[in-house]
C-alpha cells in the first residue's frame, strides 16, 4: 500500500513537497485554510486591475521549471528576463537605474556612483565565487543530517571560509569596498530579501547579490500567481488532493510518529505529514503538547509589511517594474523595525507594477501599484492611526519624487498589514519569514526540515531551513522528499 502524507498549507513551499512526494509515488493531500490554493503567492481582480497580493521579486526561475518536470505532463510556465533589476530613488533626486549582469551594473556603479571599479569588479566576482560554494552546502541540504553535510561541495565551501566575512554584517563589507553611501544603501537592501536588517546581519547574505544584480530578477507572464497556479494544476492533474476552506487544528501522534491530522471538518490518517504552517504556530497551535525547540523559536522575528494596492489612473515613464525610493536614514529605520517596533516616518517605499510589462494588469492608462514599506512585527501598535499617517507619508513622498500629486491618481485601493499576514496566512505576528536573519548564526538557528521527536513529522516553507523567498521554499521541499526517501528506504 502507498505510503499516505498529509500537507499542512498550500503556499510554494507545500505545493512544491506535494509535487516531489508524488515523484516518489506517495499519496498526498493538502490542505489549505483559506479558500484558495497558493498560500501568499495568490493574485486579486479588482476594476480591471490585476494585483499579486504577496511576493513580486522572482528570481532563479530554473528551480520552478525543474520542479514542474519530472512528472509526465505538460504544465508551461514562461517568464520575462527583465532588463533592469530595480529603479532607485534618492531624497535627493538623484536616481539609478541598475541594470542586470555583472558587466553593466559594474558599468553603472563606477560611472554614476563614482565607485572604483577594482573594488567593483572585486565585490560582484566574490559574491558570485561565494554564491556558488555556499548554494550546494547551505541551501540544497539539511544542515542537520550529517550524511547531507559530508560532501566534496562542503570542502570546497569551506576553503573560502574567510571570504565570506563570518565576523562582519552586511553593512560592514558594503562599506568596505564601496564608497558612496547610495552604493551602500542600494546593496545593503538586499537584507530585507529575507526580512532582515543589514545593520545585523551576517555579511555571508551579500551573496543575494548574485540574484538580484549578477543574474537579476524575473517576473512570470501572466504574474506571479502563475508560480503557485502552475504548481497546484501538475499536483492536481497527478492526484494530489487539495482541500480549501480546511484549517489543521492538530497533528495527531502516537508512541513517536505521527498518525493523522485533525481539521476542522474531519479527521483523517497519515504516515507522514509536512506542515507549512509558520513553524512557531505550527508548535502553538497543532503540537501543544509537544516540547518546542525554544531557543529557535525565540529567535527575532522577520519584519512584516503594510502594502498599499493601488489602482492608479495614469502612466509613470519615470517607473519600472520594480522601484525604490529610499530613506534618507536607513539604520534609523531599521532601528524602528526591529527595536523600537514603529514605522519610520522617513520609509524607504518599494513600488511594484507588473503591467509595464504585463500590460493587461491595468486598463490601458493606468498602472497596478503594489507600493509597500517594511514594517515591524504586529506587538499591539494602534495600527490603524499608523497606517493612516503613513498613507500620509507614502503619498506625500512619492508626490514629491515624481513630481505629481498621486492622491488624485488612486481610483482604487486595499491595504495588507502585519495583522492580515498573520490572521490569513497564520504569519506569527505577521513576519513574513519566520525567524530574522540578525545574527551570525542565523543559518543554524532555522527549524530543520524534520522533526527529531515525531517520526514522519516534516517542515517546509520559508520559516525553516534554508530561508527566506520563493528559491528557498522549493529547496525546503526537495530536501524534505530526501530526507522522507532516507526515513523510508523502502520506498
Ligand atoms: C507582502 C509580501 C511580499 C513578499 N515579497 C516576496 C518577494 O518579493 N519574493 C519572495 O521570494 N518572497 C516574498 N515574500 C515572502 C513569500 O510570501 C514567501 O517567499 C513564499 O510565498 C512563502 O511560501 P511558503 O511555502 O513558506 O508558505 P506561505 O505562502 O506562507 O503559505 C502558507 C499557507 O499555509 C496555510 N496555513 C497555515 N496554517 C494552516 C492550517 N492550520 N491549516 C491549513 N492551512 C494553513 C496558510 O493559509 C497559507 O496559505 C513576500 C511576502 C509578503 C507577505
Amino acid at each position: 500500500m502507498r505510503m499516505k502524507v498529509g500537507i499542512i498549507g498550500s503556499g510554494i513551499g507545500a505545493l512544491a513537497t506535494a509535487i516531489e512526494l508524488r515523484k516518489l509515488g506517495l499519496e498526498v493531500s493538502v490542505f489549505e485554510a483559506n479558500d484558495q490554493i497558493g498560500g501568499k503567492i495568490v493574485e486579486e481582480r479588482l476594476e480591471g486591475f490585476r494585483f499579486d497580493m504577496g511576493p513580486s521579486v522572482f528570481t532563479e526561475p530554473e528551480l520552478l521549471l525543474d520542479l514542474l518536470k519530472g512528472l509526465d505532463q505538460n504544465v508551461i510556465f514562461e517568464y520575462h528576463l527583465l532588463d533592469e533589476s530595480c529603479r532607485y530613488f534618492f531624497n535627493d533626486g538623484s536616481q539609478i537605474k541598475m541594470p542586470t549582469q555583472k558587466e553593466r551594473v559594474g558599468n553603472t556603479l563606477v560611472n554614476e556612483l563614482n565607485e572604483n571599479r577594482s573594488a567593483v569588479t572585486g565585490y560582484l566576482n566574490r559574491v558570485e565565487k561565494n554564491y556558488r560554494a555556499i548554494y550546494p552546502v547551505f541551501i540544497k541540504i539539511s544542515l542537520h543530517r550529517w550524511r547531507h553535510l559530508i560532501s566534496k561541495p562542503l570542502l570546497s565551501a569551506l576553503g573560502r571560509l574567510f571570504k565570506y566575512g563570518l565576523h562582519q554584517t552586511m553593512h560592514q563589507q558594503n562599506k568596505r569596498y564601496f564608497v558612496n553611501p547610495k552604493t551602500i544603501q542600494i546593496f545593503d537592501r538586499l537584507a530585507t530579501y529575507n526580512g532582515s536588517s543589514p545593520y545585523a546581519a551576517p555579511a555571508m547574505l551579500n551573496i543575494i547579490s548574485q540574484l538580484e544584480f549578477n543574474l537579476g530578477p524575473a517576473l512570470p507572464k501572466g504574474g506571479m500567481a502563475q508560480i503557485t497556479k502552475r504548481a497546484h494544476e501538475l499536483a492536481a492533474a497527478h492526484g494530489v488532493r487539495f482541500y480549501t476552506n480546511e484549517r489543521v487544528t492538530s497533528i495527531q501522534h502516537r508512541n513517536q510518529r505521527v498518525v493523522g491530522l485533525q481539521t476542522l471538518k474531519n479527521s483523517y490518517t497519515f504516515d507522514i505529514v509536512v506542515s507549512n504552517m509558520d513553524i512557531h504556530y505550527t508548535y502553538e497551535k497543532l503540537l501543544p503538547h509537544l516540547k518546542a525547540p525554544r531557543r529557535l523559536l525565540k529567535q527575532e522575528k522577520s519584519s512584516s509589511a503594510v502594502v498599499f494596492y493601488w489602482g492608479i489612473n495614469k502612466c509613470f515613464d519615470q517607473l519600472g517594474v520594480h522601484n525604490i525610493f529610499f530613506a534618507e536614514n536607513y539604520k534609523e529605520e531599521f532601528k524602528a523595525i526591529f527595536e523600537t517596533k514603529t514605522l519610520f516616518d522617513d520609509p524607504t517605499i518599494y513600488v511594484h507594477i507588473s503591467s509595464k510589462v504585463e500590460t493587461t494588469d491595468a486598463p490601458e492608462g493606468k498602472e497596478n501599484w503594489f507600493v509597500m514599506v517594511n514594517a515591524p512585527i504586529d506587538v499591539g501598535q494602534d495600527w490603524d492611526s499608523e497606517i493612516q499617517l503613513l498613507r500620509k507619508r507614502i503619498v506625500h513622498k512619492l508626490s514629491k519624487a515624481l513630481h505629481t500629486q498621486i492622491e488624485p491618481l488612486i481610483e482604487l485601493e486595499q491595504i495588507n498589514e502585519p495583522r492580515l499576514i498573520d490572521a490569513k496566512y497564520s504569519g506569527k505576528q505577521g513576519s513574513i519569514y519566520g525567524n530574522a536573519s540578525n545574527n551570525k548564526f542565523a543559518a543554524f538557528l532555522r527549524h530543520p526540515n524534520f522533526s527529531k521527536q515525531l517520526k514522519g513529522l516534516y517542515f517546509a516553507g520559508v520559516t525553516v531551513h534554508p530561508g527566506g523567498g520563493i528559491p528557498l521554499a522549493i529547496n525546503s521541499a526537495k530536501i524534505v522528499a530526501r530526507c522522507v526517501k532516507e526515513d523510508y528506504p523502502g520506498l
